[in-house]
């Protein structure tokens, strides 16, 4: 959320929040996830006593390098990587930025990037700098569940005649929790002379990834959402593309020059820990979303509530529930059930007034129904309970919003 949109929340909602009051169901684990108590855990001691600079050639620093070393490992197994391929960053935006501007800006080429619509903002914003540098930029379609199509693939690389070009998309969307074809689309874009890099903040840790298998070039990746620290995630990077990479930050050289600055050794032991739990939980957790998920669907059918499920039907995040309330507006929903349940809308607050997101315009939804939309996401902690009387509490502020 940015300044303007949180400030335009508090004055909507400010008054009606209290905080003495016992805290709301957390339903916006899509947006940041709590940090396991194991990764707590993990980092303690790298926070109360181990304080050394991990670049530091002294025994207090090769111990600090040892547990970034050893972190990095298990960052690198979570998306089945060599750790050499791996560089810690602050997050996936910071990844991406690596990524795209890393490959893309330099002069003198012909360059070209293929994003799709729904892309998040730290792709398509970077997709607007290169433009402005004379990359040539395409938007990809997506259909109206947010599926890439291979043929338009295929259409875009007959008609781009740029000898470098990269195509980067999300594997799973973060408002929609649609999941691409990530074999397929990859295998499409190298037969066809395209780079790939993969934004798989919100897949990591609750899909399987395997960045040998599926042949990616690039894969971004973040702590907060795997129920790691935030302010750190990774960036993936195939051997042989790390020559072509540029920085685009300077200074004293660590992680491959691509990322200089010292390397927080408490968050990269927290992301490592993250990382290891996600990969041990993958299963459990998965089969655990879903049920919560169902409950929470099945909550809302019982109650009589009528809804619209966005998304693909079945290539989807477990846990990420994307649902249009016919008739509902979903700003005035969260803010009346506000007490009781933190979740998103599917609008976004631009220059004080709100706006249906750019993923709900790029599924080709108009204003109205987009204002429809609510974003519920659980996570490990969430209870099939909680599903239930989540949809309770929806059920209750809609009846409500009804006999207004
Ligand atoms: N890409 C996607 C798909 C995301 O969902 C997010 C976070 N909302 C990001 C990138 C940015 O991640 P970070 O907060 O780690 O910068």
């Amino acid at each position: 959320m940015s300044q303007v949109d949180r400030a335009s929340t508090f004055r909507r909602y400010g008054n009606s929040i209290e905080l003495s009051a016992p805290a709301p169901l957390y339903l916006d684990h899509a947006a940041s996830t709590p940090t396991a108590p194991e990764v707590i855990d993990a980092m303690l001691p790298w926070l109360r006593e181990a304080h050394a600079n991990p670049h530091s050639s002294h025994s207090h620093g090769l111990r600090a390098a040892a547990a970034v070393e050893s972190a990095r490992d298990e960052v690198a197994a979570l998306i089945g990587a060599p750790a050499d391929e791996i560089i810690f960053t602050s997050g996936a935006t910071e990844s991406n930025n690596i990524a795209l501007l890393g490959l893309l800006s330099q002069a003198g080429l012909e360059r070209s990037l293929a994003v799709s619509l729904i892309e998040h903002k730290s792709v398509l914003e970077v997709a607007e700098a290169l433009r402005a540098r004379g990359v040539e930029v395409v938007r990809l379609p997506v259909d109206a569940t947010g599926r890439l199509q291979i043929s338009d693939i295929e259409d875009h690389s007959r008609t781009t005649g740029r000898a470098q070009r990269l195509l980067s998309f999300a594997h799973a969307n973060n408002e929609i929790g649609t999941v691409q074809a990530l074999a397929d689309v990859v295998a499409t874009a190298h037969g066809r002379g395209w780079q790939v890099h993969v934004d798989a903040a919100q897949s990591a840790g609750k899909l399987p990834l395997d960045v040998v298998a599926d042949d990616v070039d690039l894969l971004s990746l973040s702590s907060h959402k795997i129920y790691g620290p935030g302010g750190i995630g990774a960036l993936f990077i195939h051997s042989a593309l790390r020559a072509q990479l540029r920085p685009i930050m300077f200074g004293g050289g660590q992680e491959a020059g691509l990322r200089p600055g010292t390397i927080p050794t408490f968050l990269a032991v927290g992301f490592g820990a993250a990382a290891r739990l996600a990969k041990a939980r993958m299963r459990l957790d998965f089969s655990m979303m879903q049920s919560v998920a169902q409950a929470f669907l099945l909550g809302l059918k019982r109650g009589g509530v009528a809804y619209e499920l966005l998304g693909d039907p079945l290539a989807r995040l477990p846990g990420l529930l994307s649902i249009r309330l016919p008739g509902i507006d979903a700003d005035d929903l969260l803010g009346r059930i506000a007490q009781e349940v933190s979740a998103s809308t599917g609008s976004a607050c631009s220059a004080g007034e709100l706006r249906a997101s750019h993923v709900l315009r790029g599924l080709g939804m108009d204003e109205r129904s987009a204002s429809e939309v609510i974003r519920l996401s659980f996570g490990r902690s969430s209870s099939v309970e909680q599903g239930s009387s989540a949809a309770a509490i929806v059920q209750a502020g809609v009846e409500q919003l009804q006999s207004h």
